[in-house]
């Protein structure tokens, strides 16, 4: 799929917009800061910045855009695709909303008549329904071995100083389970959901990483590689649709409307983004009030605009 664009800039050209990114993005890295929730994340050094571009089978990079880092919420778009995979749309959206929601990420759920299906996949409450709904076994051994393919890379791991750091402060995370579970919305027990969530959060990826997977949505499910198909061209329409809304926590409908593209941030400092027909990955780990990266935002700003990328640029 590419979508009807303008023509695509060369790769010099496209280099030079990337570099063109960062430096207008540094002068803003003060106005944010790294995550501290998570006692691990806050010794991220703020003034980190890179950026990485997949098209046309070419990967661009500027700045720290091999630098590894965990990427957080931006697993919740691999737990949708392996959920609408496993079990199908409908059976999905039984269980969690597809509302675009002005909560933060880690809010309680509302349970109604006790009834509580969290308002979209992308919240934690959201996340832990659809992780809990990706039936089977060994679940984190398929999920690592999805990100791999989706993200083009040799090799990926959970880094296991964030994850004993997130277990020793996840007390909201318990709290929302208790919720979850206590209205019927689980299958499996509290603890295995949140072990697979700390797990799948603190698997480590770079900007370029992030670029390959924004790649593989932005071209509907192929291998910006090899052209090879990856995921079903329909998980890839309500991925991006999910994103488009909600991937952006509460400031998804801003980012609609500066940069317009489907995109999942999270608070390690990392964003991925699909374009027509290419992906975008960037990493910088000053995160805003809202936990998304402020460099990262900016960047992103700059190449929709110079690239006419936001998807109603038409
Ligand atoms: N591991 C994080 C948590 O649950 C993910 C948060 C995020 O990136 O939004 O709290």
């Amino acid at each position: 799929m590419l979508w009807p664009k303008s023509p695509r800039p060369d790769g010099q050209t496209t280099g030079r917009l990337l570099q063109e990114a960062l430096e207008l993005a540094r002068p803003h890295l003060a106005e944010g800061r790294p995550a501290d929730y998570i006692p691990e994340l806050a010794g991220a050094d703020p003034t980190r910045l890179g950026a990485a571009l997949m098209a046309d089978g070419r990967l661009y990079r500027a700045g720290d855009a091999d630098l590894p880092f965990t990427m957080q919420s931006i697993a919740k778009a691999f737990a949708l695709i392996l959920a609408l995979e496993s079990i199908g749309t409908d059976a999905l959206f039984q269980r969690v909303g597809a509302h675009p929601s002005e909560a933060p990420f880690n809010s309680l759920p509302a349970v109604i008549d006790g009834r509580c299906a969290p308002a979209n996949p992308m919240l934690n409450a959201g996340c832990f329904v659809t992780l809990d709904s990706i039936p089977g076994e060994e679940v984190f051994p398929r999920f690592e071995a999805r990100v791999l393919t989706l993200c083009g890379s040799g090799a990926i791991a959970p880094d296991e100083a964030v994850c004993r750091s997130e277990w020793a402060t996840c007390t909201r995370n318990r709290e929302i389970l208790a919720v979850l579970q206590q209205a019927g919305a689980l299958r499996r027990s509290p603890g295995e959901i949140l072990e697979l969530h700390i797990r799948t959060s603190a698997l480590q990826v770079t900007a370029c990483d992030l670029a390959f997977f924004g790649a593989v949505l932005g071209s509907g499910g192929l291998d910006p590689r090899s052209g090879r198909r990856l995921v079903d061209a329909g998980v890839v329409r309500i991925v991006c649709t999910i994103l488009f809304q909600c991937g952006m926590y509460n400031a998804s409908g801003p980012f609609a409307l500066s940069v317009g593209l489907p995109a999942k941030s999270g608070v390690g400092g990392g964003i991925a983004a699909a374009g027509p027909g290419l992906g975008i990955g960037v990493y910088g780990p000053a995160l805003d009030g809202c936990g998304n990266s402020v460099g990262g935002q900016k960047v992103l700003e700059h190449l929709s605009q110079a690239l006419k990328l936001h998807w109603f640029d038409l």
